[in-house]
């Protein structure tokens, strides 16, 4: 059972988890709130100038954890496997400029196909993208998604998946991203995580909760607390592998992005040192 949280240190909020704001204003509230750890969803960087940014990050203390989300590889189409490959070659240079460690990949899936050849296209897409990651100095964590979304979003759908996928390509620049939402249910979860940290592979945590019933399956996500999933008890063995990086929170919820944002930024972080 991992111990309680005590402070801030370790959170990090993704700005999709406050969408009515901008990068900007995301930056300001965070470091007001005392949250230095942000990891930075793509739309907010449409049309913004990176190098002022990463000043603007510089200014207000602010960690950038992770850049969200490349990935989509499948296709039956060719030219949508490659439009795939060059988002990810931006994506790469996005988080390089942003100074991320991190680009989170949501594998993608294409319904018209099984989801071993969608497998296999995602495979192919990280492998074609791994030299401009090492470059970079970014590495790519693939993020297991739950099996509601293997029609559309993704076929990688465990965690077990994600580990035998990182390493088959078994470079230090190829990791995964485990998220309690997407596997809270899993019955072997400890277990993976554990064969997770021993190879190196934990990239990134995130949470939030599963709520009862889950009204919407993109925009329902609770907070933790709210609903069924032991986030604490995740996150004890989580860092019970060594994983000493950020607890990033990642809601996307219509009803919490309808409420004033700094009151929920509030209640994310009573919710953080209560429920995480
Ligand atoms: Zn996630």
């Amino acid at each position: 059972m991992a111990t309680k949280l005590k402070d801030l240190s370790k959170l990090c909020v993704h700005t999709l988890t406050t969408k009515p704001w901008d990068l900007k204003q995301c930056i300001k509230n965070y470091s007001a709130a005392g949250i230095h750890g942000i990891t930075i969803w793509r739309n907010v960087l449409e049309g913004q100038n990176l190098s002022a940014m990463r000043e603007l990050l510089n200014d207000y203390g602010m960690e950038v954890v992770s850049v969200a989300r490349g990935g989509f590889f499948p296709s039956v189409k060719k030219e949508k496997r490659q439009a795939a490959i060059d988002d990810n070659l931006w994506a790469i240079d996005q988080a390089f400029l942003v100074r991320a460690p991190v680009l989170v990949l949501v594998c993608g899936a294409d319904s018209r196909q099984s989801l071993e050849k969608s497998r296999e296209q995602i495979q192919e897409g990280i492998l074609r993208i791994l030299s401009q990651a090492k470059n970079a100095g970014v590495k790519l964590a693939i993020e297991p998604l739950h099996p509601m979304y293997a029609g559309d979003r993704s076929a990688i759908n465990s965690l077990e998946q994600a580990n035998q996928m990182a390493e088959e390509i078994n470079s230090e620049f190829v990791g995964v991203a485990v998220d309690v939402y997407h596997l809270w249910w899993d019955n072997n979860l400890q277990r993976e995580i554990q064969r997770c940290g021993q190879n190196g592979n934990l990239f990134a945590f995130h949470v939030c909760d599963w709520n009862v019933p889950t009204k919407d399956f993109v925009n329902d996500r609770g907070l933790m607390g709210d609903g069924c999933i032991n986030v604490s008890q995740i996150r004890g063995w989580v860092e019970d592998t060594g994983f000493s990086g950020y607890n990033e929170v990642e809601i996307f919820s219509d009803k919490y992005w309808a409420m004033d944002q700094i009151e929920y930024l509030e209640k994310i972080k009573n919710a953080y040192l209560k429920f995480t």
